[in-house]
């Protein structure tokens, strides 16, 4: 018998999610985000859920390689275009949609010999200062592929820094429309938390990626508020039960003590399957678990295949019984609040070694 971990991906989930993606922004299209193998959630697993997406959006050539091969006819959408001349070739065969972020990668363009003119998005860096062209640079590599030969439809693209913080979209907002404006061609602007709160950013192609795997972009506002509903169950069971008493402590470092009696139970999942190390289990601060559907907390440190948690008021709680690390009844959201960090870093970083199901 395998180890009890496994995680369980619900597909009507994602088919929910985007419908809320739809209602949200009902006027555009949607490109669903499934670079890091879905967020962790298996590219072919998330496509297929997300079939009524209008196009798919992520990085790696060969992972959009394996989405055509896989049948898909539906557009799909290099977020970073290419990274060397001969990306070309597979880029032209499989008809892929580039968004160009450089003047390195117009240049490849304009000395590719191509089986037909392909379509792209100029990144336009209206503030995050990452990818993307800025102030006369949008209009000049407009200018430059529309000279080429090499390129069919020309659009926008710009990436929000702060969708979901204090400075919000304007000020992107503005820079984008000063610089792209009169050229035609059709934008993509809103990450999942602007196709929530800023509907003037939803243009004419949406680019939502947490929100499909049914967690919130805001700190301050929980995925069931949004009625988001959960993809990815984490979910393992109790391998061992242990009795305190006061004074004993658990796991590496002893950085738990127990004060008065406690049940504890082990768990077989640490953070070789992709649970925060960083997840406190202390009495002041711990993380939120489910055993038997009981909302209980960790002690002491995560360690690589185990980690431990509070039994004492689940009288039933014993080996074997289920343990949900997060996804329904505990979202991920709440997790990597504890752990100091986002769901985003928790659903991406499922290890491989952990056993899937697909569940309708
Ligand atoms: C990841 C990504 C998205 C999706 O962002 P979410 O916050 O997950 O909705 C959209 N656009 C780009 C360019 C991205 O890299």
């Amino acid at each position: 018998m395998p180890r009890p971990i496994r995680a369980s991906f619900r597909l009507s989930a994602l088919r929910h999610n985007l419908e809320v993606v739809r209602r949200h922004a009902p006027n555009s299209r949607v490109w669903a985000v499934v670079k890091a193998n879905a967020y962790g959630h298996g590219l072919l697993r998330a496509a297929q859920g997300l079939n009524n997406a209008d196009g798919y959006a992520l990085l790696d050539l060969n992972d959009a390689v394996r989405l055509r091969e896989a049948g898909i006819a539906k557009p799909i959408l290099l977020l970073e275009g290419i990274f060397q001349p001969s990306d070309l070739e597979p880029v032209d065969r499989y008809r892929f949609t580039l968004a160009l972020h450089d003047l390195e990668q117009v240049l490849m363009l304009e000395r590719a010999q191509l089986l037909a003119p392909v379509a792209v998005c100029l990144k336009v860096n209206s503030g995050m200062n990452r990818l993307g062209f800025a102030g006369t640079q949008v209009r000049q590599a407009y200018a430059r592929l529309q000279a080429s030969g090499k390129v069919g439809s020309i659009g926008f693209m710009t990436h929000f820094a702060d969708a979901d913080g204090a400075a919000g979209v304007a000020a992107q907002m503005a820079r984008f429309a000063e610089w792209t404006a009169g050229l035609p061609g059709d934008a993509t602007l809103a990450n999942s938390a602007a196709i929530l709160r800023y509907p003037e950013t939803h243009a004419a192609w949406v680019r939502p990626g947490i929100m499909l795997y049914g967690c919130s972009p805001f700190a301050d506002l929980s995925a069931a508020a949004l009625d988001l509903r959960p993809v990815m169950t984490l979910a393992s069971e109790i391998i061992s039960v242990q009795q305190l008493q006061p004074g004993d402590r658990v796991g590496y470092g002893g950085t738990f003590e127990a004060r008065r009696p406690m049940r504890i139970g082990v768990v077989a999942c640490g953070y070789a399957d992709g649970y925060p190390r960083h997840a406190p289990g202390l009495d002041e601060q711990s993380t939120p678990v489910l055993v038997a559907g009981e909302p209980t907390r960790t002690v002491g440190r995560v360690s690589m295949d185990m980690l431990c948690v509070d039994l004492s008021h689940i009288a039933q709680a014993r080996v074997g019984s289920p343990v949900t690390l997060w996804g329904e009844g505990l979202s991920a959201d709440v997790v990597a609040a504890s752990a100091g960090t986002v769901s985003y870093e928790l659903l991406c970083a499922l290890a491989a070694r952990v056993p899937q199901v697909g569940i309708d």
